[in-house]
């Protein structure tokens, strides 16, 4: 059994800023735990055609290491190949375990230490736990009769079977989200036959992604810091269109008009065009950005159905008006199991609770990272710190940084087991829940942001205000006690 100071599970975005805002403290001895042999995280699991970042490039790295992308969006192999650069640039190579798919993290409250098991029977035994295993992690698939019988080859978005050629194949897609309008006019254009199964339209803005001209980025190559400019006026936009999606009217009704002209300059057919205009408030479900998607549906071989889906068959899908739709692939495009969070790992808490025993009414965590019962267990990109608009690298970046500055300041004061008080947690669940009151989220739609009407999984306030608060941090809101063991080197 390897015994560290710190644990670290997964090695996308998250678990990497956690590890460098480590090696920026005085805690040497962590490892970053990882279920694959490489790291990388979502951006190492989709790699369906199309897949690229729908947050502008400037504003898609670490703040304090920017990167020289080519394109204005970046694609996922580009993502991947920053996130390998980290690692090096870092020195964190040495820190990572790879094929530790976690099972269970039990607390035991004599040695005040986490025992971290893996499904290969390795254990890490470490003081404090950081989970960073992400919110998308988990492919969800449609709840339909005969789900699993399709003859054919048949896999998620997140699962995407490259061996599979869909040239001249008929191919169904089930889904409409942010992956399916990227994936969907990359089949187009090779499927002799392509039908997607619409539940609710999506609404859709214009991407517009040119490529980053060669004296740009050699400027950028040159004087890393010529990016703020743009990277802060890109950060402003996100927070004004964040805006209308956090309650403004105005801002949201024009939102709603953009994306309804957008679709209506380009979808003429006049069934279509109902079929393409969501039926519920604008921001309720993430907002997304293509230039593709409409051009791919008025294509002829191309067709959306928006029947409900009544059952999968041996041969395709039957939907609930009784036609029967044959496929030679069908394709997944139906998400991921979002309100479970670090499930299916379990979480033994203090009390010998597990996380998922304490979250029966809905997950939620004191500023996204902390639970009661639950020394030294921190989370990044937990509970309610997802975005609408602008980049997920800053909430996790601002995360790493509030746990790292609190592992340290209880350091100073020789103090080494944190549990965040309930007093505290019970206060920041009201300060949520009153926030979450005038978002879109909450208007009605289904979406993976919610559980039972409630906002589970979204930041309901300017994102700045959450790194504002992050940068504050007390030790008031924890009850501190000493550990046995302050550090242990790897
Ligand atoms: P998603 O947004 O949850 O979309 C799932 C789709 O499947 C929805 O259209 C849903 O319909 C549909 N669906 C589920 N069950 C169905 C059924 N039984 N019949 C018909 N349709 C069904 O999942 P996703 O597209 O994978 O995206 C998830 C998240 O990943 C995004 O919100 C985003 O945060 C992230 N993402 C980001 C990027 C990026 O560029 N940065 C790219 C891809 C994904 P309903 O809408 O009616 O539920």
């Amino acid at each position: 059994m390897e015994t560290v100071d710190v644990a670290i599970i997964g090695s996308g975005f998250g678990g990497l800023g956690m590890a460098i805002e480590l090696k920026k403290s005085s805690t040497s001895s962590f490892v970053i735990l990882e279920r694959a042999q490489s790291v990388g995280g979502t951006w190492r699991e989709n790699t369906y055609p199309g897949a690229e970042c729908d947050v502008m490039s400037v504003l898609y790295s670490y703040s304090f290491y920017p990167n020289v992308w080519s394109k204005k969006y970046p694609a996922q192999a580009e993502i991947l190949a920053y996130i390998e650069d980290v690692v090096d640039a870092f020195g964190l190579r040495g820190n990572l375990r790879f094929d530790r798919d976690i099972e269970s993290v039990t607390y035991d409250d004599v040695s005040k230490r986490w025992t971290v098991r893996s499904a290969n029977g390795d254990e890490v035994n470490a003081r404090v736990v950081v989970s960073s295993v992400g919110q998308l992690n988990r492919p969800a698939y449609p709840h339909v009769d005969g789900f699993g019988s399709f003859a054919g080859p048949a896999f998620h978005s997140a699962l995407w079977d490259h061996n599979v050629d869909l040239v001249g194949k008929r191919v169904g897609v089930i889904g409409t989200g942010a992956s399916a309008i990227q994936f969907v006019p990359q089949v187009a254009k090779v499927a002799s036959q392509t039908t997607i199964f619409q539940r609710s339209a999506p609404y859709v803005l214009p991407k517009e992604n040119p490529a980053i001209s060669a004296r740009r980025k050699k400027l950028q190559g040159t004087f890393p810091q010529s990016q703020l400019f743009a990277r802060a006026k890109t950060f402003a936009l996100g927070e004004f269109l964040g805006l209308g999606i956090l309650g403004n009217k105005k801002i949201r009704q024009r939102l709603k008009a953009m994306c309804l002209a957008s679709m209506e300059s380009i979808v003429q057919d006049p069934v279509l065009r109902e079929q393409c205009t969501p039926d519920y408030e604008v921001g309720c479900k993430r907002i997304l950005f293509a230039d593709e998607w409409y051009q791919a549906l008025i294509k002829e071989h191309v067709a959306l159905e928006t029947q409900a889906i009544a059952s999968i068959t041996t041969t395709g899908v039957t939907t609930s008006d009784g036609a029967h739709h044959d496929f030679d692939v069908l394709i997944y495009g139906t998400g991921f199991q979002t309100l479970d969070f670090l499930q299916p790992m379990t979480v033994i808490g203090r009390d010998g609770v597990t996380l998922e025993e304490q979250w029966n009414n809905g997950a939620s965590a004191y500023r996204g990272v902390a639970v009661p019962g639950f020394p030294n267990f921190f989370m990044l990109y937990g509970p309610n710190t997802n975005l609408g608009s602008n980049s997920i690298i800053y909430m996790l970046e601002s995360q790493a940084r509030y746990v790292a500055s609190l592992l340290e300041k209880a350091r100073s004061a020789g103090q080494g087991v944190l549990e965040v008080r309930p007093t505290a947690q019970r206060s920041w669940d009201e300060m949520i829940a009153e926030f979450s009151g005038s978002t879109a989220w909450i208007s009605g739609c289904h979406s993976w942001y919610t559980s039972n009407g409630r906002n589970t999984n979204n930041w309901p306030r300017a994102t700045w205000r959450y790194q504002q608060m992050m940068k504050h941090v007390d030790l008031i809101d924890f009850d501190v006690r000493p550990s046995p063991a302050l550090e242990t080197s790897v």
